[in-house]
C-alpha cells in the first residue's frame, strides 16, 4: 500500500483517494518570467514521476499544473524588456514546454493560466466577502485571517510566530497584519481587470484556489509543490478555500525539498548548470533526472558540478550496458516473467510505495544493470532480456529514466575524442612499423604538450590524459 508524507499531519500516511481508483492532484506551477532553473525542475520531475507511478499502480490520475502569468516579477521584467506582459509570459510558457519536453516531463491534463480565471477569482472573493471572511479596503480586498481559526495548521505555526515575521506595508490598510490580499487595486501602467471593487488584479494565492477548485472540485486528493510554498502560499490557499466551502480542501499536502548550493556561494559554473537548458545540453535528460531522483523528494538536494558529473558517469554506465544489450539483440526477445522478475517488480513497488523512495528504485536499476552485464558475459540471454526489460520497459518509464537511447554533448564529445585518438594511434603504429621514428616521435611530443601521454606496450599503444576537463 502506498504511503506518503503529508505536511498537514506531519506524518507518513496510507494514501487513500477520495474516489476509488481515481486521483486528483494539483501542483503549483512556475511564475513565467524566465527560463526554467533546476530549482523549478525538481517539482516538475518529481511530481511527474509520482503521477506516472500512480498510473503504473492503476489509478486514473487527473493532474493540474498552473502557469502564474500575472505577477510583479512578470510585470517588471516585461516593462524592462518593453513588451506587453502577456506577450512576455507567452514567451516563457513556450520556453517551459521546450525544457519540459527535453527533461521528459509529460504535460499535465490541465495547464490553466491565472489570467484565464479572473471571473472565477472574482466570484470566490465576492462569496468570501458575503460569508464574512474577507473585506474591501481602499480598492484592495483582504482575507480576514482571524475569521479562520485553523489558520497556521498546515505550516504548524502559531499566530504569534507568524506575526513576528510579518512586515507591514504602510500603503495597505489591513485590519490584522496577517491578512493577505485577494485582490489588489490597479496601479498606474499595470494590467488590470474590471471588478466590483474597481479595476485591479488578483493577489497571488487566490489563483491556485480558483484554478484547482474549478478543475478538480472543492475537495481533491493531492496538493503539491516546493516546501518554500508551505507558508504563506499553501496556508493561505487552504484557509480561503476551506472558509469558502466549509469542506477539507486537499487531503494530502506533498512538498519537495529545496535545491542547495553545497554550502558554497553560487559560483559562475554552478550558475550555468543551474539553468535547465544549459544543464540539459551538457549532460542530457537521464543525468539531470538521475541527479534529482537519487535523493528522496522531501530532502534537500545539493547542486554542484561534481555531483552532476557523478550522475553523468552513473547514467553512462547504465546506457553503455543497455546499448551492449541492444547490439546483442537482447532487446527484441520476449521475456518470461518468472519468480525472479516478480521479485524485482515487488522490490520496485515496495520502494516507491514507501513514500515514493526513488533513491531506492534508482539503486535497483543499478543492481539490474549489473545483473544484465553478468548475464551478457555468461551468455544467459533469457536473464539478460529480463533485466533489460525491467529497466527499459518497466522501471525506466515510471522514473522517466533510460527509456530512450540518448547521448549528452559531453559524452558525444568524448566519444569523438576517443575516435580521433584511435585513428591517430593507428597511423602512428603504421609509421613505427616502417621505422619512421622522426614522425612518430613528433606525434608523441606534440600530444605530450597537450597533456596526452602515450605508452607503447606489447598490446599496442595506450594513452592517458594528464588532467581531465
Ligand atoms: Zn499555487
Amino acid at each position: 500500500m502506498l504511503r506518503v508524507t503529508n505536511t498537514y499531519t506531519g506524518r507518513k500516511e496510507p494514501f487513500e483517494p477520495l474516489e476509488d481508483g481515481k486521483v486528483k492532484m494539483y501542483v503549483c506551477g512556475p511564475t513565467v518570467y524566465g527560463l526554467m532553473h533546476l530549482g523549478n525542475a525538481r517539482p516538475a520531475v518529481v511530481f511527474d514521476a509520482f503521477r506516472r507511478y500512480l498510473e503504473y499502480k492503476g489509478y486514473k490520475v487527473t493532474m493540474v499544473q498552473n502557469f502564474t502569468d500575472i505577477d510583479d516579477k512578470i510585470i517588471n521584467a516585461a516593462n524592462a524588456a518593453g513588451v506587453d506582459f502577456k506577450r512576455y509570459a507567452d514567451r516563457f510558457i513556450a520556453e517551459y514546454w521546450i525544457d519540459a519536453h527535453l527533461l521528459g516531463v509529460r504535460a499535465a491534463n490541465f495547464h490553466p493560466r491565472t489570467t484565464d480565471y479572473v471571473p472565477e477569482i472574482i466570484d470566490i472573493i465576492q462569496r468570501l466577502i458575503a460569508k464574512g471572511h474577507a473585506y474591501e479596503s481602499g480598492g484592495d480586498v483582504y482575507f480576514d485571517v482571524r475569521s479562520f481559526p485553523k489558520y497556521g495548521a498546515l505550516s504548524h505555526r502559531k499566530i504569534d510566530e507568524m506575526l513576528s515575521g510579518v512586515r507591514v506595508d504602510p500603503t495597505e490598510h489591513k485590519r490584522f497584519p496577517l491578512d493577505f490580499a485577494l485582490w489588489k487595486t490597479a496601479k498606474p501602467d499595470e494590467p488590470s481587470w474590471e471588478s466590483p471593487w474597481g479595476r485591479g488584479r488578483p493577489g497571488w494565492h487566490i489563483e491556485c484556489s480558483a484554478m484547482s477548485m474549478s478543475l478538480l472540485g472543492e475537495s481533491f486528493d493531492i496538493h503539491a509543490g516546493g516546501n518554500d510554498l508551505v507558508f504563506p502560499h499553501h496556508e493561505n490557499e487552504k484557509a480561503q478555500s476551506e472558509a469558502l466551502t466549509g469542506k477539507p480542501f486537499a487531503r494530502y499536502w506533498m512538498h519537495n525539498g529545496m535545491l542547495r548550493f553545497s554550502g558554497e556561494k553560487m559560483a559562475k559554473s554552478v550558475g550555468n548548470i543551474f539553468n535547465v537548458r544549459e544543464a540539459l545540453t551538457r549532460f542530457g535528460k537521464d543525468t539531470i533526472r538521475l541527479f534529482l531522483l537519487s535523493k528522496h523528494y522531501t530532502s534537500p538536494v545539493d547542486l554542484s558540478e561534481e555531483f552532476l558529473q557523478e550522475s553523468s558517469r552513473a547514467a553512462r554506465r547504465v546506457r553503455d550496458s543497455l546499448e551492449r544489450a541492444r547490439e546483442l539483440g537482447v532487446a527484441e526477445k520476449f521475456v518470461k516473467a518468472d519468480a525472479w522478475v516478480h521479485e524485482m517488480e515487488s522490490r520496485f513497488q515496495e520502494a516507491l510505495d514507501d513514500d515514493f523512495n526513488t533513491p531506492m528504485a534508482v539503486s535497483l536499476i543499478f543492481e539490474l544493470v549489473s545483473e544484465l552485464n553478468s548475464a551478457l558475459d555468461k551468455g544467459d540471454e533469457e536473464r539478460a532480456a529480463q533485466a533489460y526489460d525491467l529497466v527499459v520497459r518497466e522501471i525506466g518509464p515510471v522514473l522517466g529514466l533510460f527509456d530512450l537511447p540518448e547521448k549528452s554533448t559531453e559524452e558525444a564529445g568524448e566519444n569523438l575524442f576517443s575516435g580521433v585518438m584511435e585513428i591517430l594511434l593507428d597511423v602512428r603504429n603504421k609509421l613505427r612499423s616502417e621505422k619512421r621514428y622522426e614522425i612518430t616521435d613528433r606525434i608523441r611530443k606534440r600530444l605530450e604538450e597537450m597533456g596526452i601521454k602515450l605508452k607503447d606496450t606489447p598490446q599496442g599503444t595506450k594513452f592517458t590524459l594528464d588532467h581531465h576537463g
